[in-house]
């Protein structure tokens, strides 16, 4: 995964211009023979000992599609990019890839991908989905190395890789959409769309990697992330970490181009390059941290990057012992007070109102689903048919929200809460903290039951 020096580079041209100039041929690694098949795009030549055409032709197809996404993520004209054009190597046998040079000897061993200025290498997986996220991921290597001199340090570079490769697997996607326009729209090949369903990224594993952490009380805290060593050597977790961290800083506004403008460093794999992003952030840095315990807390299929945003501000007053009252809104996440609350602070909660959480409208997906002909009608206390990470949906939930530690390696649980509708709630604020209320739901805006299709909002009063 770590691209190779520019010194490189020669060796790899000439190697490869000798190999490619046959597009199919058949060589003899050992005794076994292996066909070679050679599909060539506008970015891609692609040449693998998977010999199925139509595999490698839609992998070459959806790079092209991606490339002018990356530029416009990057905000490169792509005309800077017209004539650019890399070698790559699906391999199922890698040693027939050696033996004929086109993986040479100074590239080391690698578990899944690697990339040079000029070529990239992927070990075959067992799912489509799984070789064109690799593809993709070795391919943003390779053009950061064209565009920058290289993508930054491992949290950075590897971030915007993952990144820039998640996409959703379109054969699963336009068959589960109604055909005309939405269908048409589905088909065009999209980068940095999250998979909704384990069904569209089959091997993809980023949530489960979030989940099991989450269980484990091992969340790692920002910082650690930035800090992680260069060579990450395939680990899966390491990589999931930085995708969540690239998601989030181009997700809200307030950090996307500093995130973004970074890339321009991308030769300097230094602690160096953090420094400068740290410092340009550094007014925000206290409220990045909050918003990274909950991105993490939050993130699992259906997760949406734009309604999970959360209004965070450390120039929020402080909480002056009044009466505050708030409208929670259904269709969002995590909502504050719009206060800061001083560490001693004993605090009144109640809730009241109704919303529908489920509209009669929503399209059922579960085998096991239940029947419906309305509206689901819920108040603070829930709907208590239908449960999401051990509680009801619509159930009403606060959080208090400290800043997590600077040095802490990982996040400390999230204290979490539910107001009932006929019942006062007393909270206790142990450290100088946020107060965040939320409706509860389901992520996502497929099936019977998720945040998308709610309505109206519950009213929240905080009192001393
Ligand atoms: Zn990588």
């Amino acid at each position: 995964m770590i691209p190779l020096d520019h010194r490189s580079r020669s060796v790899f041209l000439s190697t490869a211009a000798l190999w490619l100039g046959l597009s199919m041929c058949w060589v003899q690694p050992g005794s076994a023979q292996a066909e070679m098949l050679t599909r060539e795009g506008v970015h891609l030549r692609l040449t693998s000992d998977v010999a199925n055409e139509a595999t490698l032709d839609e992998f070459v197809s959806s790079f092209d599609a991606a490339v002018p996404q990356w530029c416009e993520f990057w905000g490169v004209p792509t005309s800077q990019i017209s004539r650019w054009k890399i070698d790559g190597y699906l391999m199922r046998d890698e040693s027939t890839f050696r033996s004929m040079g086109v993986l040479p000897a100074n590239v080391p061993k690698f578990r899944y991908g690697f990339a040079s200025p000029a070529a990239i290498w992927i070990h075959q997986q067992s799912t489509a989905h799984s070789n064109r996220h690799l593809i993709l991921h070795e391919g943003v290597h390779a053009l950061a190395i064209k565009l920058f001199g290289g993508g930054g340090p491992s949290w950075y570079m590897e971030g915007t890789a993952e990144l820039l490769a998640t996409h959703r697997d379109r054969q699963v996607d336009s068959s589960a959409r109604p055909a005309g326009l939405l269908a048409q729209a589905s088909n065009r090949f999209l980068i940095n769309d999250l998979p909704q369903t384990r069904q569209e990224s089959p091997m993809w594993g980023r949530y489960r990697v979030v989940d099991e952490a989450r269980h484990a009380q091992r969340l790692p805290t920002l910082a650690s992330v930035m800090k992680l060593p260069i060579n990450l050597a395939g680990e899966v977790e390491s990589y999931t970490w930085c995708w969540a961290a690239a998601l989030m800083l181009t997700h809200y506004p307030d950090t996307r181009e500093v995130f973004i403008k970074a890339a321009r460093n991308g030769s300097d794999q230094t602690p160096a390059f953090t420094t400068k992003v740290y410092r340009q952030l550094q007014q925000q840095w206290p409220v990045i941290r909050a918003r990274w315990q909950l991105w993490l807390n939050d993130l699992e299929y259906g997760f949406d990057p734009e309604s999970s945003q959360v209004e965070l501000s450390v120039d929020d007053p402080r909480y002056n012992n009044t009466r505050l009252t708030s409208s929670i809104d259904s269709k969002l996440g995590w909502q504050s007070m719009g206060a800061w609350f001083n560490k001693g602070t004993r605090l009144k909660i109640q809730g009241t109102g109704s919303c529908v959480i489920v509209d009669e409208n929503s399209v059922a997906t579960d085998a096991d689903d239940l029947s419906q002909t309305r509206d689901w009608t819920s108040g603070p206390d829930g709907v208590t048919v239908k449960y999401h990470r051990g509680q009801p949906i619509g159930q009403l939930q606060w959080c208090v929200l400290p800043i997590p530690s600077p040095e802490a390696k990982s996040l400390s649980p999230l204290e979490i809460g539910s107001v009932s509708s006929n019942e006062t709630v007393i909270v206790e604020i142990k450290k100088p903290s946020w107060l965040l209320f939320r409706i509860h739901d389901i992520p996502g805006h497929n099936g019977r039951y998720q945040r998308s299709d709610n309505r109206g909002s519950y009213e929240v009063v905080v009192s001393p």
